[in-house]
């Protein structure tokens, strides 16, 4: 347990002075990574939560602070492809083209590990580890200042969304953690999709900032694994983290799909059965439907549009968390149409949902 946590803004503004601020603050987390401390960085994605990816001791801090299943590895987050050669075995062909592709970027490879190289906490027991190269320029210089890979899950406590704000980390492990580089809103909102690629096709073991689609573009074999086998407790997970629930608010939420109009109807006339029984109730909608909620009787968070994928995923996690400000407890979330970005949107509200979805035909 730590006491204090140091929080450090490296955001470029325009005030005098930046430039050292950021490289004062930067230089201190590095120095705490490098001592063993567990430091939370901003990605792209979402924030991570940084730990010397060789250390036991260090990765066992990142664990406890999150309240992390120990059979659940981590992402291993580097600044430069030499880095790789440290953590990893030579990539085959296509993940070799992947990376050429995509990294930096907002793809995480599952790659044959080199395992004396790396904590067996980060690995969680498997022959394998799972890397990215972050596309942030805060990330990079972080970890180059570290001196390490850094281990990186998401900086949240498990089970909770996944935070897009320094404020959410600070919200949910404040004390707990030695320090927080606040680097502003995150880009993607959604963390990485983790591809393992295996027979010359490439499996997304979680669907995330870059597509299936784009994948694609790049092999002509790319396959989703169903998400109903990553839920299902009996069947053994390709990727660990998929048996667990994920990015909840404290409200129990509902996904509800059908056609925008008897959606909305569905989900007003629910909401105020509940209502009316004293439970407080919030609604996920998007800026086409928005108007549909004038009357519903709770919290609506409007996030994003449906003509704009990104500006949904960029706000999912600050929409779920607003509905805990709300103290919701009954939360439907309408369903999102799954292309591109929009099939990672669905897999984190189904995962938020647990099991409650509701089809309006
Ligand atoms: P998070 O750290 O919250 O971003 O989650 C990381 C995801 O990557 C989880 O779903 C993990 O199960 C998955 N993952 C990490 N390492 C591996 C690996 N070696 N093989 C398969 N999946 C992995
Ligand atoms: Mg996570």
């Amino acid at each position: 347990m730590v006491n204090e946590t140091r929080i450090w803004n490296v955001q470029q503004d325009e005030d005098e002075g930046a430039d050292n601020r950021v490289e004062v603050g930067l230089r201190e987390a590095g120095r705490l990574l490098r001592a063993g401390e567990v430091v939370a960085f901003p990605t792209e994605t979402v924030y991570g939560l940084g730990a010397d990816a060789r250390s036991s001791d260090a990765v066992e801090k990142v664990y406890a602070a999150k309240g992390r299943p120990a059979d659940n590895p981590l992402i291993v987050h580097i600044a430069e492809l030499v880095q790789l050669d440290e953590i990893a075995e030579p990539p085959d062909d296509v993940s070799a083209r992947l990376m050429a592709r995509y990294w930096p970027g907002p793809l995480t490879i599952v790659l044959p590990a080199k395992l004396s190289a790396l904590s067996p906490l980060v690995t969680a027991g498997l022959a394998t580890v799972a890397v990215r190269m972050p596309d942030h320029p805060i990330a990079r210089r972080l970890i180059a200042a570290a001196g390490c890979p850094l281990a990186g899950p998401s900086a949240n406590r498990s089970g909770r969304p996944s935070p897009t704000r320094a404020e959410h980390v600070v919200h949910d492990l404040a004390g707990a953690i030695a320090g927080v580089v606040d680097g502003g809103p995150t880009g993607v909102g959604l963390e990485s999709t983790v591809v393992e690629v295996n027979d010359d096709c490439i499996y997304v073991l979680r669907p995330g900032g870059i597509s299936a689609e784009q994948l694609h573009e790049l092999h002509p074999r790319v396959e989703t694994v169903a998400p109903d086998a990553a839920t299902d407790p009996t069947a053994a997970p390709r990727s660990p983290g998929m048996k667990y629930a994920h990015y909840a608010p404290r409200g129990a939420l509902a996904l509800v799909a059908g056609p925008p109009e008897r959606t909305a109807s569905y989900i007003v006339e629910a909401a105020a059965k509940e209502a009316a029984r004293g439970r407080r109730v919030g609604v996920l909608t998007y800026a086409e439907n928005a108007e549909r909620y004038a009357a519903f009787p709770g919290t609506v968070q409007v996030c994003g549009s449906l003509a704009d994928p990104a500006s949904t995923a960029r706000g999912l996690y600050d929409s779920l968390r607003a509905f805990d400000e709300h103290a919701a407890e009954l939360i439907y979330a309408e369903a999102y149409p799954e292309h591109g970005i929009g099939a990672a949107i669905m897999n984190r509200l189904r995962k938020a949902a647990a099991g409650r979805i509701h089809t309006i035909g």
